[in-house]
C-alpha cells in the first residue's frame, strides 16, 4: 500500500489547489533556471505533492524525496504567483511528514548526527560558541587544512572566519536620550559567532534611530533551521523560547538583522494548531517582528557623514524579498550612502544555494547556484555585495574566495554604520 501524508500537519488541499499550473514561477525557480526539468520547479514539485495526498505516490519514493529535498525554500516562486500559491506551506508540512516517517529507519550515527546539530547545538548557545571556539582555532593554527582529510571539506570551505570575540546576549541595555520606543535585539545563533560586528551596528543605527535596545539573554535560536529540516516540534518549542522573552522584556518591537530569522519568527503562529493556545501569543508576537532595515527605513535618520566611496551591488536574501517582500527598504537606505554607487545585480533574488544547511546537504547544487550568483556579481564590477543574511553572506564569501576575488561582503547595516563617527559600546 502506498504510504500518503497523514495526521492534522500534512500538507492542504486548499493551497495546492489554487495553482492554475501556468508556469510563471518557473522563471523565479532557481533549481528549474539550473535543470529545465518540469519536477525540479515549484509547478511540478506541487504536482508531487498532490500526487501524494491523492495516494498515487508514496511518499518515500526517491523521486518525491529528491525534490522535496532539492527544493531551496526560498519562495522565489510564492513571490511572482498571481494565483497566491502559499507554496512555502506546502513544502514545509511535506518535508516534516517525510522527516517523521524516515525516522523510523534512520540509521544510529545519522539520528545522532542530526540530535546534536539540531538538539544540542542550536538549542545551548553555549556549546555553539565552544565549537566556534574550536573552529577559530583550527583556523588561525592552519589545522583547518586538514579537514579533507577528516571528509570535513564541505564544512571547511563554508564555515566563515571566526572573530575572536562573540556577541553574547547578557541582558545588555543601550539606552538613548528621548527614546521613541525600546527595540528587543535578536541575537539569534549563528550571528553571535560569525557576525558580532553586525550586531554592534544594528545597535549603534537602533540608536541613530531613536530607538533603546535591549539584549535579553532568555531568547534562542529562532528554529529555522530545525524548521526547515523537517523538526517542527523542535521548531515550536525554540518559537515559544522567543516569544515568552519578548513577552517578559516589555520591549516595543523585535529587531531582526538575519533575513531568515526574521521570516521564521514573523510566520511563527503557522506552526502551532488553530486551537493550540499559543498560536495567538505567536500572532501578537509576529506583528512585532521587524528587520532592522525596515526598522531603519521608516524613520528620519540623522543625515550620514563619512563618505563610502564604493561601488556597491545588493544581493537580495530570498527570505527578505520573498517571505518578508521587504525588497525597496534596503535599497532606498543604500542609496543615502554619501559617495557610493549602487550597481543593480542580475538575478539579485534567485537564492545564492545556501538556504539554512541546504548547502551541506545538496552540495552540487548548492555550488552550481553559488557560481550563478558570484558570477552575477562580478559582472556588476562593485567592490562591496551588500547582503542581510548570515547564510547568504557566508554562501557569498566561500564562493568568491573559490573566484579568488577581493569583493567584500558586508551586511547592509555595517554599511550604514560606517556612515556615522564610530562609538564604542559599553560592555
Ligand atoms: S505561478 Fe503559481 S499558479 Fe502558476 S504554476 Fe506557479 S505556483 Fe502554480
Ligand atoms: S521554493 Fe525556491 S527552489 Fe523551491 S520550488 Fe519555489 S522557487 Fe523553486
Amino acid at each position: 500500500m502506498l504510504r500518503g501524508f497523514s495526521g492534522s500537519d500534512a500538507p492542504q488541499a486548499s493551497i495546492y489547489d489554487t495553482c492554475i499550473r501556468c508556469g510563471l514561477c518557473l522563471q523565479s525557480c532557481p533549481t528549474y533556471l539550473e535543470t529545465s526539468v518540469e519536477t525540479s520547479g515549484p509547478r511540478g514539485r506541487i504536482s508531487l505533492i498532490r500526487a501524494v495526498a491523492e495516494g498515487h505516490l508514496d511518499l518515500l519514493s526517491p523521486g518525491f524525496v529528491a525534490q522535496m529535498s532539492e527544493c531551496l525554500d526560498c519562495r522565489g516562486c510564492e513571490a511572482v504567483c498571481p494565483s497566491g500559491v502559499r507554496y512555502g506551506r506546502l513544502i514545509e508540512p511535506a518535508r516534516a511528514q517525510i522527516r517523521r516517517a524516515q525516522a523510523e529507519r534512520e540509521p544510529a550515527f545519522s539520528r545522532f548526527a542530526r540530535a546534536f546539530l539540531l538538539r544540542f547545538l542550536f538549542t545551548r548557545l553555549g556549546a555553539m560558541r565552544a565549537v566556534a571556539r574550536l573552529l577559530r582555532l583550527a583556523q588561525i593554527t592552519g589545522l583547518e587544512k586538514l579537514a579533507p582529510l577528516l571528509g570535513m571539506r564541505d564544512l571547511s570551505e563554508l564555515a566563515p572566519r571566526i572573530p575572536a570575540r562573540p556577541f553574547v546576549a547578557r541582558g545588555q541595555r543601550y539606552d538613548v536620550e528621548r527614546a521613541q520606543g525600546l527595540a528587543f535585539l535578536h541575537t539569534g545563533c549563528v550571528m553571535l559567532v560569525a557576525f558580532p560586528a553586525v550586531h554592534e551596528a544594528t545597535i549603534r543605527m537602533l540608536r541613530r534611530a531613536g530607538l533603546g535596545v535591549i539584549v535579553p539573554s532568555d531568547q534562542g535560536c529562532c528554529g529555522a533551521i530545525a524548521v526547515h529540516a523537517g523538526e517542527s516540534e523542535l521548531g515550536r518549542e525554540m518559537a515559544c523560547r522567543n516569544i515568552e522573552a519578548f513577552e517578559r522584556s516589555g520591549a516595543d518591537v523585535y529587531v531582526v538583522n538575519a533575513a531568515g530569522c526574521g521570516s521564521a519568527l514573523k510566520e511563527c503562529a503557522e506552526l502551532f494548531a488553530f486551537e493550540d493556545p499559543w498560536r495567538a501569543r505567536a500572532q501578537r508576537f509576529a506583528q512585532r517582528v521587524r528587520d532592522i532595515l525596515e526598522v531603519l527605513d521608516a524613520v528620519e535618520l540623522p543625515a550620514p557623514q563619512i563618505r563610502v566611496d564604493a561601488t556597491l551591488t545588493y544581493q537580495e536574501p530570498c527570505h527578505l524579498a520573498n517571505a518578508q517582500r521587504v525588497t525597496a527598504a534596503p535599497r532606498r537606505l543604500l542609496a543615502k550612502l554619501p559617495g557610493a554607487r549602487l550597481v543593480e545585480m542580475r538575478e539579485s533574488a534567485i537564492c545564492c544555494g545556501s538556504a539554512g544547511i541546504y548547502n551541506l546537504t545538496q552540495r552540487e547544487m548548492a555550488a552550481r547556484l553559488q557560481r550563478r550568483k558570484v558570477d552575477a556579481l562580478l559582472e556588476t564590477g562593485a567592490s562591496i555585495v551588500a547582503t542581510a543574511n548570515p547564510g547568504c553572506a557566508m554562501q557569498l564569501e566561500a564562493g568568491l574566495r573559490v573566484a579568488r576575488s577581493s569583493v567584500q561582503v558586508r551586511h547592509v547595516v555595517e554599511l550604514l554604520d560606517r556612515a556615522y563617527p564610530f562609538e564604542r559600546l559599553a560592555e
